[in-house]
């Protein structure tokens, strides 16, 4: 079976096409969100995804929050307007078939739950830190959508009640502290990718932005893992990727807030394994489940 997932993101659209559990091919093109308008980006998605050919499946990842008919209500990192615009239906026609829509959090969380850091596990807290903050939560080897789809918002779980305004209209949610942005505003550099060389370079301010971040990242994945006691918590995304500068601090906090409550000796936290394409190989997986 052949399924196909693309992964319509900020920077980049990206494309994984599955021979049943495996990865045969990967691909990526430009969003360029900023360059004509949503009809425009969603072409490209297309594009991208006809240089697959034949397929049996196709499902989509979105960066946001969509409907009940698969327009789009926030899609927040992309230029433009999108609020309103249908995007399951011009993908539908397009391919020739049904598109199943799920946001970049449970595409993640699908596929490290499935085929990446956490498979064969039944119940696994997914969390992505980048740009965005988001997850899932996969129950008994089911991901858990919720009503709405909007379970696993993890990013605007409070970490700091009286913190700075969010995006989405609450304060001192974990993304205003551990998101990409946050980290370089404490570091003082322009980028995210400025303070992950500066730190990486030894630079002692960088190296306690990325620390705080981690602190704060710790904090909400323990009150999920107190909730959940789940068996594997997998943390994916660009901020991730910092190493042991984040999985330290953020393994010490877990534990010095859970550890007299939770069965931390048999809960693993351990960095996704999947990488860029987890997003589409996590559509992939929808997808093909949902055909
Ligand atoms: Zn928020």
């Amino acid at each position: 079976m052949r399924r196909l997932g693309l992964d319509l993101g900020g920077t980049e659209i990206k494309l994984a096409l599955l021979e049943d559990e495996t990865v045969v091919r990967t691909a990526t093109a430009p969003t360029r969100s900023e360059d004509g308008g949503p009809e425009q980006v969603l072409e490209r998605v297309v594009a991208l995804g006809r240089t697959a050919g034949s397929v049996d499946s196709v499902a989509v990842s979105v960066p946001g929050l969509v409907d009940d008919d698969g327009c789009a209500l926030l899609f927040p990192n992309l230029h433009g307007e999108w609020a309103g615009v249908p995007v399951a239906r011009p993908l539908a026609h397009a391919f020739g078939r049904e598109v199943p829509l799920l946001n970049d959090g449970h595409a993640f969380a699908l596929a490290e739950a499935e085929v990446g850091a956490a498979r064969g596990f039944r119940d696994v807290v997914c969390v992505v830190c980048g740009t965005g903050v988001g997850g899932g939560l996969v129950l008994d080897g089911r991901l858990r959508l919720g009503l709405d789809d909007r379970a696993g918002e993890i990013g605007h779980h409070t970490v700091l009640p009286d913190g700075v305004l969010c995006g989405c209209g609450s304060h001192g949610c974990l993304e205003t502290v551990a998101g990409a942005r946050a980290i370089a505003d404490a570091a003082g550099v322009a980028t995210f990718a400025d303070a992950a060389a500066a730190a990486s370079a030894g630079d002692e301010r960088a190296a306690a932005a990325f620390e705080r971040a981690a602190v704060f990242l710790g904090v909400a994945i323990a009150n999920v893992v107190l909730f959940v006691a789940p068996e594997r918590v997998v943390v994916g995304g660009g901020v991730a990727e910092a190493g042991d500068l984040v999985f330290g601090p953020l393994r010490r906090e877990v534990e010095r807030r859970t550890a007299n409550v939770a069965p931390l000796a048999k809960i693993e936290i351990v960095p996704a394994e999947l990488g860029p394409f987890a997003g589409a190989i996590g559509a992939a997986l929808h997808g093909a489940a949902n055909v």
